[in-house]
């Protein structure tokens, strides 16, 4: 799938590029020009690292920027990113272009040394232009328009707003291409967070129906591949194919599954027009685009950061505490918030192969609108900070310096206070900033330690929503518990979406795989094949590509490889049902909730069996020996628990190890360069933990060293590198 739609998105020359990189240090060091971090070509010096702060010059009175790039460069930030959400201010009206303001901003940031990210404005139009082209507003899911006045209310479709979008970009881009200071660029904003999470216009059905045309080629393809005989909807032009908005019954599975694959390369289309035009008038710059990542699942970040220089994400997990609270009903447990921004950052690694990724916005306050969190407990925002960086961020900036005294975000706390003080957490984050720049960039550009991995599938994703089987079954809640789950083991894990290379992993999880192509069966296959342990659960293998139901008996394409057959499904919605383990996974007996896949060994060893009703006796966990390796079906929805110590107990079998054991509540990871490896404690509780050392270690943010039984203090940080 993701193949094609590549192929259909502009490209880039990577000769230029490669020219750039091979030829373009020697130039740019001639010219005093600093060179983008992204493009260097091995560890430099602490000037090139990203350590910064968000900044709003165009909400800022111009009598305090001196003022502002002064105590910025005292506090140690080497980058700011600023211009975002100003395109008011430099187009005042159509084709009218204002920079002098935008330039003076610069001129006195870079008099600081303080380098500039600057950001596209995209996210937010200024209203001459809604007023001019009404029609550029997205459609919700229930068909109704969006409304001017907030902001990511536009269509990724619409030929016009790309049009404008490009042009202001272009004009920045051509504006600061040569300016002093300047070494970056950030798409757009959030690309993946809005209050509808796709469009449905009239311009998104036809760029829909362009989309299904190039995929499918016919109509009769398309109307095999769909189904479309059911309830009379053979289509016999590709006009006629409508967006799934409401129509008195559920839409076709497979017309739904390609709406959200269309509204993602939409908006990754819409963003590379921006990225083809910085290339070519920058090619000096890096550029990113800043996203909140997991548990939102509108836009497939692989796609949109495949071209991109490296991975910027955005961290806040005390708003994101917030909204937990707020709604009752997550799946998610508040309690799992350290692990789950763990999941967010492992990802954000993970999607360019293990390169080192940006937080562009890192929450250094109370945080949120209309309600927003509290202050973070003392310590809390270095805790985050070096958890990021734990997990492979190369940099961090704060939102933001300043908190706004006016606007929606008056209540996203910065830096300052609203009177200028300095907020609770100024010296924390000031501390922090010079931790990382003592660490310095062999640290922060290393690469992160993983022998586990854990798919993660949009289609998969997209798909479960479209047709949960149990209203309750969310494919994002399993992927957090199964992530929760090995959270608990301290071991590296990469957070790897379909079509990555296996090979490099002892042991790969993969929940609710509800749709499965041919390519990623034959991946799978070879890596157990190869000695891999592949260890998935209930759902797999069900739905082809094009979502229609698979005429083998399930787990269709991996039924030989998992050595089982499922002999039925059933979703649980009111007595749980019991799971009796093996010896080979000996503990308490387990509960299943949500679903079972009841399980028919063909060759398969049975680890746990179901206890309750007509199915107690029957297979609930299996594993098959296949080649060098091991397939494991978990059949039922297993209880956090037993699936935490399931999950633990077979990547001990595959060989996983951590350097140590922490107590609960600490986080232990690991990055590596070369033949060094740093040890990063993160204690996530407010008391003091102790910890058992196995070997003598240097605390690299105290210079002490560190042996036997340590003390990490509560919120406390120790980055461990072993003693020569
Ligand atoms: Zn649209």
């Amino acid at each position: 799938m993701s193949r094609r739609i590549s192929e259909r998105r502009p490209t880039l020359s990577p000769l230029n590029r490669r020219q750039f990189l091979s030829g373009a240090a020697a130039v740019v060091g001639a010219a005093g020009i600093r060179y983008p971090i992204w493009a260097l070509p091995g560890p430099s010096s602490a000037g090139n690292l990203l350590l910064g702060v968000d900044y709003y010059p165009d909400q800022t009175p111009e009598s305090l920027w001196d003022e502002d790039s002064r105590m910025m460069a005292e506090f140690g930030f080497t980058n700011v990113r600023i211009a975002e959400f100003a395109w008011g201010l430099m187009e005042p009206a159509e084709g009218k272009f204002d920079f002098a303001w935008l330039h003076r901003a610069v001129e006195t940031l870079h008099k600081y040394n303080i380098s500039i990210i600057l950001g596209t404005p995209s996210a937010a139009p200024p209203p001459w232009l809604m007023v001019k082209y009404p029609d550029v507003v997205e459609v919700n899911e229930k068909g109704e328009p969006l409304h001017p006045g907030g902001r990511r209310f536009t269509c990724p479709t619409n030929q016009v707003y790309r049009r404008l979008s490009l042009i202001i970009a272009s004009a920045m881009a051509r504006e600061f291409a040569e300016t002093p200071g300047v070494i970056g660029w950030q798409i757009d904003n959030e690309l993946t967070l809005g209050s509808s999470p796709r469009c449905y216009c009239n311009f998104c059905q036809a760029g829909f129906q362009t989309w299904l045309r190039s995929r499918y080629g016919s109509l009769d393809n398309l109307n095999k591949s769909w189904g479309t005989v059911f309830w009379s909807q053979t289509y016999t032009d590709f006009s006629q194919i409508p967006v799934p908005l409401p129509s008195g019954g559920d839409p076709n599975p497979g017309l739904a599954l390609d709406y959200d694959r269309y509204q993602s390369y939409a908006n990754v289309s819409f963003q590379d027009e921006q990225l083809v035009m910085l290339r070519k008038t920058c090619p000096r710059h890096f550029v990113t685009t800043n996203n909140v990542g997991l548990p939102l699942d509108t836009i497939d970040l692989r796609s949109l950061y495949e071209k991109l220089d490296f991975v910027a994400f955005d961290n806040y997990p005390g708003f994101f505490e917030m909204l937990l609270h707020q709604e009752s009903n997550s799946p998610i447990s508040p309690d799992t918030i350290p692990a789950n921004i763990a999941l967010g950052h492992d990802f954000a690694r993970s999607l360019k192969g293990g390169k080192p990724f940006m937080i562009m916005e890192e929450q250094s306050g109370k945080a949120g609108q209309r309600s927003f969190s509290p202050q973070p407990e003392k310590g809390q925002v270095r805790l985050w900070t070096h958890q990021a960086v734990a997990h492979g961020a190369m940099g961090v900036n704060y939102f933001r310096w300043d908190t706004a005294t006016f606007g929606a975000e008056e209540y996203w706390h910065g830096i300052l206070n609203h009177d200028r003080s300095r907020s609770p957490g100024y010296n924390e984050i000031k501390q922090a900033v010079k931790e990382l720049k003592g660490l310095g960039p062999e640290v922060l550009n290393s690469s992160y330690a993983a022998d586990a991995a854990l798919v993660f599938d949009y289609d998969c994703s997209w798909a479960v929503k479209i047709q949960p089987g149990n209203f309750a079954l969310s494919y994002m809640a399993q992927v957090t518990s199964w992530y929760g789950a090995m959270s608990a083991s301290h071991t590296g894990i990469d957070v790897i979406t379909p079509g990555a290379d296996l090979a490099a992993y002892k042991i790969v999880f993969a929940p609710v795989v509800y749709v499965l192509s041919e390519a990623q069966a034959a991946r799978i296959r070879s890596f157990v094949q190869g000695g891999g342990m592949f260890v998935t659960n209930f759902r797999l293998g069900v739905k082809t590509e094009t979502s229609q139901m698979v005429r083998t008996p399930l787990p269709g394409l991996l039924r030989d490889v998992m050595g089982v057959t499922v002999a039925d499904y059933v979703p649980i919605y009111s007595a749980k049902q019991g799971v009796k383990f093996s010896p080979t996974l000996a503990g308490a007996d387990g509960q299943c909730g949500l679903w079972a896949d009841i399980l028919q060994p063909s060759g398969a060893e049975v680890l746990g069996s179901y206890t309750n009703g007509e199915h107690a006796g029957e297979a609930a966990v299996t594993m098959n020996s296949f080649g060098k390796g091991k397939a494991i079906y978990i059949g039922g929805d297993l209880d956090a628990a037993s699936l935490s110590r399931v999950l633990r107990a077979l990547a001990a079998s595959a060989g996983v190890k951590r350097p140590f054991d922490v107590p609960a509540g600490v986080e232990l990871t690991v990055r590596k360069s070369g033949d060094k490896q740093w040890i990063f404690l993160l204690n996530h509780t407010s008391v003091a933990q102790t910890v058992g050392l196995t070997t003598a270690f240097t605390d690299l943010l105290t210079k002490e060293a560190q042996s036997g039984t340590i003390e990490l203090s509560g919120y406390g940080v120790k980055v461990l590198q072993a003693s020569v």
